[in-house]
């Protein structure tokens, strides 16, 4: 996957460098800051899976985080040239080759968002980055062909479409990411779940906080209420029992109090 990537940041860069334009130099641009995210990705899923340590008693999920984070530094980075290439604007020629670059480019990173889709959730904020990449592809092939042919205006064009593209993405992969990491509540109707699920067990629920570490694991504080004529042994045994099973129907990883 990484060399799928590298292959088609090369092309683009090659084609916007050397055949003059400024669409597909924007989406070279666009493939550097797209090869830091893909590396930053894997590096910070492959962490993400340790188990628990000394310094991560609850383990290391949201390091995955890190690499949404390091995406989104690499592509405001890379918006800011993109910004001064476009506002230094005068006249400027499109060479042939480089809509057919632009293809190239575009072949390679198909397969590389297949390939990425296929590992994890942690890939998401790259794959939505990726597929702006065929997008934008897209629109370089069109546009460079056009700036080629007609004029160097629909170049222009072309670039400035991409540079807009990519904030809106920016913003929406930092919307994401804020979410994410804000200790988030799951839907009400997997709240509503798991206490019908308690009673269901003989206990009485007096409140119950659930935050979301990532899709598939869930934290939780409860509080239940016991009934007068309690049997210690029993009770510690049915709390014992309740936890493995929020565990395994909800992924929930719940610490149990009674009031
Ligand atoms: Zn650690």
């Amino acid at each position: 996957m990484l060399m799928l990537s590298f292959s088609g940041g090369f092309v683009k860069i090659v084609g916007g460098i050397f055949y003059g334009s400024k669409a597909l130099f924007v989406d070279a641009m666009t493939c550097i800051a797209n090869f830091i995210a893909l590396t930053a990705s894997i590096y910070f899923y492959k962490v993400s899976l340790l188990p628990p340590d000394r310094d991560h008693h609850y383990g290391h999920y949201k390091l995955g985080f890190g690499g949404a984070i390091i995406s989104i530094l690499a592509y405001s980075f890379v918006a800011g040239i993109v910004v001064m290439n476009l506002i230094s604007f005068k006249e400027y020629q499109v060479r042939i080759e480089a809509p057919f670059l632009a293809i190239l480019g575009f072949i390679f990173y198909s397969l590389a968002i297949v390939v990425a889709r296929k590992i994890s959730e942690f890939l998401t904020p790259y794959t939505v980055f990726t597929v702006s990449e065929l997008l934008e592809s897209l629109v370089v092939i069109a546009s460079s062909l056009a700036g080629a042919l007609y004029s160097y205006l629909i170049d222009y064009i072309g670039a400035i479409i991409l540079a807009t593209y990519l904030f809106i993405e920016l913003y929406s992969v930092a919307r994401d990411v804020i979410m994410n990491i804000s200790d988030i509540a799951p839907p009400t109707k997997y709240i509503n779940n798991v206490r019908e699920f308690i009673e269901s067990q003989g206990f009485k629920v007096k409140s119950i906080k659930i935050r979301r570490i990532h899709s598939r694991l869930y934290h939780g504080d409860i509080v239940l209420v016991p009934r007068n004529n309690i049997d210690y042994k029993e009770l510690i045994k049915k709390v014992k029992e309740l936890k493995t099973d929020l565990m395994k129907k909800f992924s929930l990883d719940a610490s149990i109090e009674f009031e």
